[in-house]
């Protein structure tokens, strides 16, 4: 037992350069070796796949895995490729010849895994053809496919059931994301699963950082995300074709890059346009919800709602793709109650049964936009789980941004009252019409302003008072009903109404909803100790090489490994092993370029390298904060460095390149306010390195060193300024 979970770690290790278990991974590996049946149900971004993945290449045979989507089996494809790992795909977009290879892989028994979608396994023959080879185990990705119950349903999935029998004695495992317990049921039963295991995580991603606004300068509004996310990936979801048309125009115009992607492009130009943001030659994509399937770029750091999406399942699916990485990301919902009356408007021509039904989920996702709960908490309630702790730190409400009333109390009874008033025959617009004691005329026509309520709020916008309306109607102090949505109040709201029960109503943010992502302690974390000038350098690095290959950018590394390489900042390849997310296959193959770019950049930017930091958590574990700590090395040469060692004799001691102990040197010296650079560097090398600096009058060290000629090297310049500095600074 234990041997298998060490030859696990080794493999996760080896190809992945990973370290630990995500959550549940363990015990879903440990069933796939076993060989018991299972169902597996994570999030998004919880590593379904190296579930089945690791096993698969510690197992003895082939691992044959179905998936609905090609451009998904695509990049799991590439993707265990890049990691060492033998796999290949058979679907319908592989031409002929590669399909020959594919099949002589298999005849060899090279592969470890075999992706396929599920017509190709039915098609002639094919199941005898795979009885032949040495089969490991089978996996059914989007396994809630199979399942009428579930949101993407597919025919072609149902005939799976015979699977079973069909490779008796081999185990099946489903994966998905999301599978409530009757679709889980219905899993088990269609793909006649024997006693399988079934292993359910938290949905909550806490790695997303949800924030609500009402929609007022909707362009504004999406600028303020984009420049915070200026160079990142992030997706804009438009309700309509025109408004993705519109948005892409005005973006364009105020000079953003953005390509549009709706159903009502041609084809081609919509592939043209997925590819580019996949390959991130266009960092954003202006959608409607046409896109995104079959799309698992990891790196996606914000996604935008500049309208509200018609259900929560809607919404969770779409903000979803944010963030797969783990790493954090922004998803922003800029809403209106117009929003809520053109869905409205569509739902009205459905069959009675089928429009309640989506009625009530609208008024769900309208709740949830106007509620003042964590959005955490409500997405997870809404899905039936509960969230375990207090605060989620990554939502407006949580993060503070939103702020609450001191007394609540009494606007509250002063709205609920004003509805009781109008003899509850009045909509949320009308009734803080009132309130705000305007004079339209339909008011003065309806004797309304005669009313011991009118104008009883007259000291704030109608937009607040609106809000407040949504907030009450949130939280089932008050109702609305039928297709023109009249306010009633209901049995909590009259408690409300007797002083018994105080809601809770907002006050419009103080606190500017900026960089939220970025403060968030998940936010905080992952960037922990990451230089984010050669983050930005490395993943133009990325990008060239993704491009040469042809593959996507994040399959060459993702944001999470080349952040941490950014934190570490290696300067030999066993410090690059190191890096989370390097296995051996990759250190080979990239290991030098990233190594040159690296030491490169430290050494032009006087950066300390070889950071060995404290493990950072992935948000899925528990929320512990880390911090970069100096490596025993740097310590060991501090204290050398204190006794006046040259740094060619620290490299030895404590075993580093002479550069890095020279940087380390720097770094003593910033750390210890040294302000003169003897006994490493000569009286009259820094008398000249002084002179230099004063004339040229910049901190850059290449126009200091083609000043004198190129007689000083870069690292006793770098001495030298460290300790110009600090001069400086004494004065
Ligand atoms: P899912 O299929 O559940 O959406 P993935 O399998 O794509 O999730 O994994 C999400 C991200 O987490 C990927 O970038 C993956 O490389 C990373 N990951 C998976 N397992 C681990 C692990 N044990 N340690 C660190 N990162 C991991």
């Amino acid at each position: 037992m234990d041997d298998m979970i060490e030859n696990l770690k080794a493999v996760l290790k080896k190809y992945w350069g990973y370290e630990e278990f995500l959550p549940l991974q363990r015990p879903a590996m440990e069933a796939v070796v076993r060989g018991r049946d299972s169902i597996v149900v994570l999030p998004t971004g919880g590593g379904k796949s190296l579930c089945f993945q690791a096993p698969a290449v510690t197992t003895p045979g082939m691992a044959v895995v179905i998936s609905p989507l090609i451009s998904l089996m695509k990049d799991q494809v590439d993707a265990l490729s890049e990691c060492g790992v033998y796999a290949a795909r058979l679907d319908s977009a592989l031409p002929g010849k590669e399909r020959e290879v594919v099949y002589q892989l298999i005849e060899h028994k090279v592969l470890k895994l075999l992706y396929i979608s599920p017509e190709r396994i039915f098609s002639d023959g094919f199941i005898d053809y795979l009885k032949k080879s040495q089969l490991s185990f089978v996996v059914v990705d989007e396994a809630h496919c199979v399942s009428m119950w579930g949101h993407d349903f597919r025919p072609e999935y149902r005939k799976l059931g015979m699977l079973k029998e069909a490779f008796a004695g081999i185990a099946i495992h489903a994966y998905t994301a999301t599978a409530t317990e009757p679709v889980r049921k219905d899993i088990a039963e269609q793909l006649r699963l024997e006693n399988p295991e079934i292993l359910v995580g938290s949905f909550d991603r806490p790695n997303l950082v949800y924030k609500i606004e009402r929609r007022q300068n909707v362009m504004q509004q999406v600028c303020a995300v984009l420049d915070r996310h200026a160079n990142e990936s992030g997706v804009i979801y438009c309700i309509r074709r025109v408004d993705v048309d519109g948005m892409c125009e005005e973006l364009s115009r105020r000079g953003y890059r953005v390509l549009p992607y709706h159903a009502g492009m041609a084809d081609d130009d919509r592939k043209k346009n997925q590819e580019a943001f996949i390959q991130e030659k266009v960092n954003t994509i202006v959608a409607t919800v046409a896109f995104g399937m079959g799309i698992d770029k990891s790196n996606v750091r914000y996604v935008i709602h500049a309208g509200m999406p018609k259900t929560l399942e809607h919404y969770q699916q779409e903000s979803g793709r944010a963030g797969r990485d783990g790493l954090e990301a922004e998803c922003c919902l800029f809403y209106s109650g117009g929003d809520y009356g053109v869905w409205q408007s569509i739902i009205t021509g459905m069959e009675p049964n089928a429009k309640s039904i989506a009625l009530n989920k609208l008024r769900d996702m309208y709740d949830f936009c106007t509620g003042v709960t964590c959005r955490h908490r409500a997405i997870l309630h809404y899905f039936g789980q509960e969230l375990d702790k207090d605060n989620c730190s990554a939502c407006d409400v949580c993060l503070g941004e939103l702020d609450c009333l001191e007394d609540s109390l009494i606007p509250a009874q002063k709205i609920l009252s004003c509805i009781k008033r109008l003899d509850e025959r009045f909509g949320a617009d009308y009734t803080a019409t009132v309130l705000v004691g305007s004079r339209e005329q339909r008011i003065l026509e309806n004797q309304h302003d005669h009313l011991s309520t009118y104008g009883l709020l007259s000291q704030h916008s109608k937009r607040i008072v609106r809000d407040w309306i949504e907030q009450l109607a949130a939280q089932g102090y008050a109702k609305k009903i039928g297709e023109y949505n009249i306010l009633k109040v209901t049995e909590k709201g009259r408690l409300v109404l007797k002083g018994l029960e105080t809601p809770r109503l907002l006050k419009p943010a103080k606190k500017a909803a900026k960089e939220a992502a970025k403060e968030s302690k998940i936010g905080r974390q992952s960037w922990e100790g990451v230089d984010r000038g050669l983050f930005d350098h490395l993943r133009t690095l990325r990008r060239e090489i993704a491009d040469e290959k042809n593959v996507a950018a994040f399959i060459v590394f993702g944001d999470a490994a080349l952040r941490d390489m950014a934190r570490r900042r290696p300067s030999m390849r066993d410090g690059f092993l190191q890096v989370s997310g390097v296995g051996e296959k990759k250190s080979n193959e990239y290991g030098s370029i990233f190594l040159a770019a690296i030491n490169t950049y430290c050494a032009e930017h006087s950066l300390p390298m070889d950071i060995t930091p404290v493990r950072v958590m992935s948000p899925y574990e528990s929320d512990q904060e880390s911090l970069s700590v100096p490596s025993q090395a740097r310590q060991k040469a501090f204290a050398l460095f204190a006794q006046g060692i040259s740094p060619e004799e620290v490299a030895v001691a404590v075993d580093r390149k002479d550069s890095t102990a020279k940087q380390y040197l720097v770094e003593f010296i910033k750390r210890e306010g040294v302000d003169h650079p003897s006994p490493w560097v000569d009286d009259a090398v820094f008398q000249r390195v002084a002179d230099a600096a004063k004339t040229i009058n910049e901190e850059r060290l290449k126009p200091i060193f083609d000043s004198l000629n190129g007689e000083v090297s870069y690292d006793d310049i770098r001495i030298c300024m460290a300790c110009l500095k600090n001069q400086i600074e004494e004065e």
